[in-house]
């Protein structure tokens, strides 16, 4: 294996991630089919044969295969983006551009600088030989970013499994580092909640405005509302999050460390959460994860002001802890909204957990250990989802793990941009974790 030139591979791995940012791949209405053409372009000239594949027109996915012969490790992004206001951004979010060590734009957290780094390693492993006892797959997808969407990996899987199928994927959602005291953590995210939307509706018997009577829809579904919003549903800790909350115990004083223990006590875990010295963004997402969740968001009763409807209806965003079903779900919420409330599953997809003691997530501890001594690899679980959400429902066995290394000088931490405006990546933490990301699949595959 020659020495890699790691400041060539800077350059070059910033230039793809700027090339890309260009390509404007919001989603709706994604046109993916332009980064993968990009990606196709880079890998055909390195000598691979990539598939494009499009899921409607516009809608495009690639994949390359390196082999090995064993199960595959599959180097998973998404190439979609949300949308932007360009108005309130500082510099052209499709510019690309790259100030005081900074690439600007849609997409440079969430998540084509992982798309970049991945396409980076994939093409060192080929240009440094490396002897592979897995294959290992490239695959750069549609459509991740649209709740219901499926063009993308999923589609992949349904149309043509060969590219994808496998056991081990690496893709985004963990990485970040964080503190707590003196102690520092990188995130690897091995859970996710699941999802399970519904439409709540309530009957009652039509009138007028001018004759008020008992059965009133609105206020039949206005009661249903009000004790969901307040009900305290029971906490369902996840093995992440145990894992979670004990290591970072171990490395913390006995009074902080028994607060974290009692984040896992039903009587004491509020209390606890509230004098936790992490951010809050990490407690609110802490206290979401341990348990189902029910938000009211949105709804719909009546037409005219004096008339009383027959029916009214609340959407729910409902979420799911890891091992909870819809079924076991609407069983914990129907006592406090009553036997009368009519429920309509709107969008269903499982929480998932991938193995905290898995190979995969073993190898990301042991690398990390090299590259960052001082700091801890935790299992993290995540409210929201990522490509698993297309994936674990249709291959059940295939451990996600989302893992990209992300440094964070203190009070600058930069994924608190994702989504928002002024995204941006620091070419410094490009190239660490593509350095990271190297020696993980080389250590997982070689
Ligand atoms: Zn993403």
């Amino acid at each position: 294996m020659e020495q890699i030139n790691w400041n060539a591979v800077r350059r070059e791995v910033t230039g793809y991630l700027q090339d890309l940012i260009r390509l404007d791949t919001t989603n709706p209405p994604g046109n993916e089919i332009l980064a993968a053409k990009y990606l196709a372009g880079v890998l055909h000239g390195e000598g691979f044969e990539p598939l494009v594949t499009e899921s409607e027109p516009g809608r495009g996915n690639v994949t390359a295969r390196l082999s090995g012969g064993g199960d595959p490790l599959v180097l998973l992004g998404h190439t979609d983006v949300v949308a932007v206001e360009p108005d309130r951004w500082r510099r052209p979010p499709f510019g690309g551009q790259v100030h005081d060590g900074y690439v600007w734009g849609r997409g440079a957290l969430d998540m084509k600088n992982m798309v970049a780094a991945e396409l980076m390693v994939f093409l060192l492993l080929k240009r440094q030989r490396i002897r592979l006892k897995r294959d290992v797959i490239f695959a750069a997808t549609a459509d991740e970013e649209a709740g219901k969407g499926n063009h993308g990996v999923g589609w992949l899987l349904d149309n043509h499994p060969e590219q994808v199928d496998a056991p081990f994927v690496l893709t985004e959602g963990g990485g970040a580092e964080f503190r707590v005291g003196d102690a520092r953590f990188y995130t690897c995210q091995t859970g996710q909640k699941g999802i399970c939307r519904f439409r709540m509706t309530a009957g009652g018997q039509p009138g007028h405005g001018s004759r008020p009577h008992r059965e009133n829809a609105v206020v039949r579904l206005s009661d249903a509302v009000a004790a969901l919003g307040r009900a305290e549903l029971p906490m369902h800790p996840s093995r992440t999050i145990r894992e979670f909350l004990e290591r970072i115990a171990e490395t913390q004083d006995a009074r902080t460390a028994e607060r974290l223990h009692r984040v896992l006590e039903p009587a004491h875990s509020e209390t606890a959460l509230e004098s936790l010295p992490l951010a809050s963004d990490i407690v609110s997402n802490l206290r979401a994860s341990l348990r189902n969740t029910a938000s009211v968001t949105m709804l719909e009763a009546g037409q005219k002001i004096n008339v009383i409807p027959a029916e009214a209806a609340a959407w729910v965003d409902g979420r799911l802890a890891p091992g909870q079903t819809d079924a076991s779900f609407f069983k914990e919420i129907r006592p406090f909204i009553g036997d009368e409330v009519r429920i309509e599953v709107d969008q269903y997809s499982p929480p998932l957990e991938a193995g905290v003691d898995s190979p995969l997530y073993r190898t990301i501890v042991e690398v990390m250990a090299d590259h960052d001594p001082g700091a801890r690899v935790v299992p993290s679980q995540s409210t929201g989802g990522t490509d698993a959400k297309h994936i674990c429902p249709r291959r059940p066995s295939t451990q996600v793990y989302g893992f990209m290394p992300y440094r964070a000088a203190p009070g600058e931490e930069e994924w608190r941009l994702i989504h928002g405006h002024d995204e941006r990546t620091s070419v410094e933490n490009l190239a660490f974790a593509t350095k990271v990301l190297f020696d993980i699949v080389c250590r997982f595959c070689g």
